[in-house]
């Protein structure tokens, strides 16, 4: 049994502001990384909007800057996963490990984020890396020279579109509506592209192949047609879903799962239970406003403590 004063569960923006913050106001956190070790930034290429870095800076390589900042402080981390969530209002939070290992808390920040949102049928589990990937930083040099298409019509997919086409011959943006999400940069940059071509209001029937993508069987949904395009990956870029199955029985959560914090605050329903980052924001999503969030989890977290500790 480890007792610890501060836990944080998850290592992206969130999670490591808040460490770098706790470390800081002596806190000596805890913060256990997860199944993805920097988050959601690890599966991006540049990101050009975080202040700070005007050339821009890898996804990857900004998070290991936290990281770095977070131990320099004294933040302890470390990668074994939570299977088992026990949350009070204002008690113990208890976490069990998978090693068998439990950990008691007096405060916990929760900044467990969010992951790949998939279409759901069955010929994309099957297919799931033999050419179907979320992360096209990760996968897309696999495909050189062959055609690819990408699911969605958000940022996500035109900043994967457009990395794609570095290797791919032919890059085809599968949108289920005839108007995109993405911002309009993204967006006219995937349109500039000679390599990208959409296919508009169109519906994913099937992913097609044995043992490896072919190609995709798609439903026109204004005109119902049905046709299949010849591809040899499929990235899906469908958005998120926020990483709350385990803890979301204790706390107040929105219809699609997002942590529900009290105004302006980090507080969930339950005193010492505190969240950040993607898995309590489905409005705005970005590395900085997660690091935001968390720089708010741990002065909340410190109060909390404090007067914990004072009574
Ligand atoms: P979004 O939620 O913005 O977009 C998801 C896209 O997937 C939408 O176009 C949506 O269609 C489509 N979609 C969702 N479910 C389905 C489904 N079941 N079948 C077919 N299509 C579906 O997610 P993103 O990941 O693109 O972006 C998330 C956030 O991250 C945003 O705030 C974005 O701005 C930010 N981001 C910023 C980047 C940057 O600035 N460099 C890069 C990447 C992300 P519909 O439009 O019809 O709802």
């Amino acid at each position: 049994m480890m007792q610890e004063k501060l836990v944080i569960v998850g290592s992206g923006p969130a999670g490591y502001t808040a460490a770098i913050y706790a470390a800081r106001a002596n806190l000596n956190p805890l913060l256990l990384a997860g199944p993805v070790p920097g988050g959601l930034l690890t599966q991006t290429t540049h990101v050009e909007n975080f202040p700070g870095f005007p050339e821009g800076i890898t996804g990857y390589d900004l998070v290991m800057g936290m990281q770095q900042q977070a131990e320099r402080f004294g933040t302890r981390v470390e990668y074994d996963e939570i299977v088992e969530f026990q949350l009070t209002d204002g008690g113990i939070q208890t976490l069990k490990l998978s090693s068998g290992e439990t950990i008691e808390a007096e405060a916990l920040i929760l900044a467990t984020g969010a992951s790949p949102r998939y279409l759901g049928i069955p010929s994309e589990e099957r297919l799931r890396n033999k050419g179907v990937s979320a992360c096209a930083t990760c996968d897309g040099a696999f495909y050189k020279d062959v055609p690819v298409a990408v699911l969605g019509g958000g940022d996500s997919a035109m900043e994967e579109a457009t990395f794609l086409t570095h290797f791919a011959s032919k890059v085809y943006v599968v949108h289920r509506r005839d108007e995109l999400r993405a911002s309009p940069i993204m967006a006219e940059r995937a349109k500039a592209n000679p390599k990208i071509e959409f296919v508009w209001s169109s519906e994913v029937e099937e992913i097609l192949g044995e043992n490896k993508v072919t190609g995709l069987r798609i439903r026109n949904n204004k005109s119902g047609e049905v046709s299949e395009l010849a591809c040899n990956a499929v990235f899906v870029a469908l958005g998120h879903v926020p990483n709350t199955g385990l803890f979301k029985e204790f706390i107040d959560t929105d219809a699609a799962g997002y942590v529900i914090l009290k105004e302006n605050t980090s507080m969930t329903k339950l005193a010492g239970v505190f969240a950040a980052g993607d898995c309590a924001d489905p409005r705005y999503r970005q590395a900085i406003s997660a690091a935001g969030m968390g720089c708010k989890a741990a002065i909340d977290a410190e109060r909390y403590l404090e007067s914990r500790h004072r009574h």
